[in-house]
């Protein structure tokens, strides 16, 4: 059997093209532009290329897009008083502060100041108290991304047994709540979990965000299972290039499984996809819209 690849790039781009649709409408009906503002601090290279590609994408999609770029040693409190700046602009509907930040910054102190109604990346408190409540909130984006991925398989999760391996605050631990929103039953494993292969072939769908490169093996999984590949992991290669791989054996788990996202081409397009639609959500809840579904 050889598994259906979930071509992320291809729903990214749908979701995209949903997200230009609902612009154009609440521009034309409301006379609303939503505006997305992005901090990059310093000028690591990856933060570099990411920001570039939100800003292109942004714009494509017919919103605001408002770039501010800060020096390395910039000091915290101007970085907080731009973010101020920002949560007090009515043309900014969502705030995304790029991270990782320079070490001299405390970047719990930074996201805490984002107005959590414009907080589009879903890492406030706020926002994160809320989804594990199980209430409306703004989710982070890449879990986000992985729960549509994993809906382009299947049209219902619920009472489907999942398994995230990883608990960041980042992907783990929102995508675990976005799963119980599903009614899915969820194992969520980490560095300090036991039998992580056992706990892995009994699951329906398989969240692998761990950051080790194709530590999820193809006899890990059950027969027929999803599996979303969080995981970017650089390896160098023969040809002296990087090479991209997942935290799944990609060849192993592609001769199991029933569908499974690649790397690169799964769930990284939908990270950005995912925030220009946190950012048109956040600014309809700001005029009291109606909010565009998925
Ligand atoms: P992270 O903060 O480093 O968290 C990694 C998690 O994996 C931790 O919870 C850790 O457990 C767990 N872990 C580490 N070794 C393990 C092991 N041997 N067995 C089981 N669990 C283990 O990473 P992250 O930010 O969540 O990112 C994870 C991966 O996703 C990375 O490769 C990252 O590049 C990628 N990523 C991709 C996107 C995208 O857009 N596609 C977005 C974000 C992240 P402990 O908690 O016990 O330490």
């Amino acid at each position: 059997m050889t598994a259906r690849i979930i071509d992320g790039k291809t729903i990214a781009a749908e979701l995209r093209a949903r997200t230009a649709d609902e612009v154009a409408r609440i521009s034309r009906e409301n006379g609303l532009t939503p505006g997305l503002a992005v901090v990059l601090v310093g000028n690591d290279p990856a933060s570099e290329v990411y920001v570039r590609s939100k800003h292109k994408q942004t714009q494509a999609a017919g919103m605001a897009s408002f770039e501010h770029r800060l020096p390395a040693d910039v000091s915290q409190a101007d970085l907080l008083a731009l973010i101020e700046k920002l949560n007090r602009d009515p043309a900014v509907h969502g705030i995304l502060v790029q991270l990782p930040l320079p070490k001299s910054l405390d970047t719990e102190t930074i996201v805490n100041a984002i107005d959590p109604a414009k907080d589009v990346d879903g890492l406030h408190p706020h926002n994160a108290g809320r989804l594990a409540g199980g209430l409306a909130a703004l989710s982070p984006c890449t879990p986000l991304g992985c729960i549509i991925l994993t809906k382009s398989v299947h049209a219902s999760l619920e009472g489907m047994d999942a398994i995230v391996i990883g608990r960041s605050n980042l992907v783990g631990r929102p995508l675990l709540q976005l799963l119980l929103n599903e009614n899915a039953t969820v194992t969520i494993a980490h560095s300090r979990s036991r039998n992580l292969r056992e706990l892995c072939a009994r699951a329906d769908l398989v969240y692998a965000a761990v950051g080790r490169p194709e530590m999820v093996r193809g006899d890990w999984i059950k027969p027929g299972a999803t599996v979303i590949d969080v995981g970017i992991n650089r390896l160098p290669s023969a040809d002296g290039k990087a090479r991209l791989v997942g935290d799944v054996a990609f060849p192993e788990a592609l001769n199991v499984a029933g569908a499974i996202t690649p790397v690169p081409g799964g769930v990284g397009p939908m990270t950005i996809a995912c925030l220009l639609r946190n950012t048109v959500i956040a600014a309809c809840r700001r005029r009291g819209l109606a909010e565009p579904a998925l």
